[in-house]
């Protein structure tokens, strides 16, 4: 099949290279000329495992194109996929204009069927947005507007996109699902279902998986604050829990609260969706608050150390993006705390494997960003573990001990065991657990 995908960020470019892996022709179209050049010169612009292999191995096939010029990408495409960001707008509602903008585009240049396809996040009520902005300029039987929401996670998204544990599509057209369904079914070889409904119902399920599982982790935070006070060890709790097939193991564990660039626009537009149906969605307002209190919980715990004495210190961060495997560091944790360290009058020195380009472009020469993580620890007075990246969680206890200071960690992801951590010489706070000393 021939395909258009408009917008090759995380999603659009894993889609499209997944798509042309396939075996179908897949032209990406994006307004970022800069990036479009790059991918031309068979530059992946994002760090994503696997993505390179595949995006080198299409695109020399010839199966992935790149171009800035949307009517020479849409020209011969059947389904058009749109994977554009939707920001939060002022208000917390999603920002419609960039899908919005694109479809007026394509209401001018379409000249044979096609099926649109929402792949951003977008609210209940957007494909029929979609459609009728299209509408403005086309005749009916040109296009179809199908909600087809995506679930990859980041960092292993080439993996959730080629075997995912379901797909959605959302369409009241017999012509549109029939070429939904050809498209995915290499996806789902293994008996995964793809689940056909209405246009709303696909948009809510977004909404609705995105701002459960963030609510899981707010719930989980609040046990693990709580078990701080009661002396209980969250780490035994979770397992306790997550062992009972009701709850599962899965996304359960605590931390330094949830960033990215999904769940905290997503719960926050799924927010503003109830306000505007006057429904008062009374869970949701608390994950939020639950979420914002938790990113100032490391920083609270270095206060409470240090006191007074926390500027000048030199505090060491190991991991800067919002979880492992990805450069990505919208709305990370990591940046609030930096923000939170450098106005209380501390230095930082920060580590991360993939994220540090992006760090640098928002907070320049006023962080140190260094060579590998145990370049961060020298001189520093405290580590602080922000993001759990696989090269953190088996480090030489000896060599951290040896360049800090002092022996002091805060880890905000619960990295290493309480066992393990008596048997070193640390000061070792971390989230949920008891202190050891
Ligand atoms: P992104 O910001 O990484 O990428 C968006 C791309 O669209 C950018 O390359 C940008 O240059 C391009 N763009 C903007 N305006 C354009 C235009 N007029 N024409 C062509 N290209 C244009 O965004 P993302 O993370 O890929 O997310 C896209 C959508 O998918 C969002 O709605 C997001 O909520 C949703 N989503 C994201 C994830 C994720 O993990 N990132 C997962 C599921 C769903």
């Amino acid at each position: 099949m021939n395909i258009a995908i408009v917008g090759t960020g995380y999603v659009g470019l894993v889609t499209g290279t997944c798509f042309a892996e396939t075996g179908n022709h897949v032209i990406c179209v994006d307004i970022n000329e800069e990036k479009v050049r790059q991918m031309q010169a068979g530059q992946v612009p994002i760090y994503e495992p696997e993505l390179d292999h595949l995006f080198e191995r299409n695109a020399q096939a010839g199966r992935l194109k790149f171009t800035t010029n949307l009517a020479e990408a849409i020209k011969d495409a059947e389904i058009i996929f749109l994977a554009l960001p939707t920001p939060p707008g002022g208000d917390g509602a999603a920002d419609l204009s960039y899908v919005m903008g694109v479809a007026d585009d394509l209401s001018k240049i379409i000249t044979s069927y096609k099926v649109i396809v929402d792949k951003s996040t977008v609210p209940v009520g957007t494909a029929e947005k979609v459609h009728a902005i299209l509408a403005k300029n086309l005749d009916e039987s040109l296009f179809d507007v199908v909600s087809n929401p995506e679930f990859l996670r980041e960092g292993v998204a080439v993996e959730d996109f080629m075997k995912p544990d379901r797909v959605v599509i959302g369409t009241n057209s017999e012509r549109a699902r029939d070429l939904m369904k050809k498209l995915y079914m290499p996806f789902v070889r293994q008996g995964n279902p793809i689940y056909f409904m209405d246009e709303r119902s696909a948009e809510m399920t977004k909404y609705a998986a995105n701002s459960y599982l963030a609510t899981r982790i707010s719930f989980m935070n609040e046990i693990a604050n709580l078990c701080e006070r009661v002396g209980a060890n969250v780490d035994a709790v979770r397992k306790g829990m997550g062992s009972d097939n009701r709850i599962g193991k899965r996304f359960l564990f605590p931390g330094i609260g949830y960033g990215g660039s999904c769940f905290p626009k997503d719960v926050k537009a799924l927010a503003k969706t109830a306000e505007e149906y006057d429904f008062d969605f009374k869970i949701l307002k608390s994950v939020m608050q639950v979420n914002q209190r938790q990113k100032n919980r490391l920083v609270e715990k270095l206060e409470n150390y240090y006191g007074d004495e926390l500027k000048g210190k030199t505090i060491a961060l190991w991991g800067l993006s919002f979880k492992p495997n990805t450069d990505d560091i919208r709305e990370a944790p990591s940046l609030l705390i930096i923000e939170q360290l450098l106005e209380l009058g501390a230095k930082v020195q920060a580590f991360d494997p993939e994220a540090m380009s992006h760090i640098q472009q928002i907070f320049g020469d006023k962080i140190t960003l260094c060579e590998n993580k145990y370049e961060a620890l020298e001189g520093a007075d405290a580590l602080a573990i922000l993001t759990e990246w696989n090269e953190f969680r088996t480090p030489d206890f000896e060599k951290i001990a040896s360049l800090l200071n002092s022996k002091v960690i805060f880890d905000g992801r619960n990295l290493y065991s309480l066992e393990q951590m008596r048997e070193q010489p640390f000061y070792y706070e971390s989230i949920g657990r008891a202190t050891v000393h």
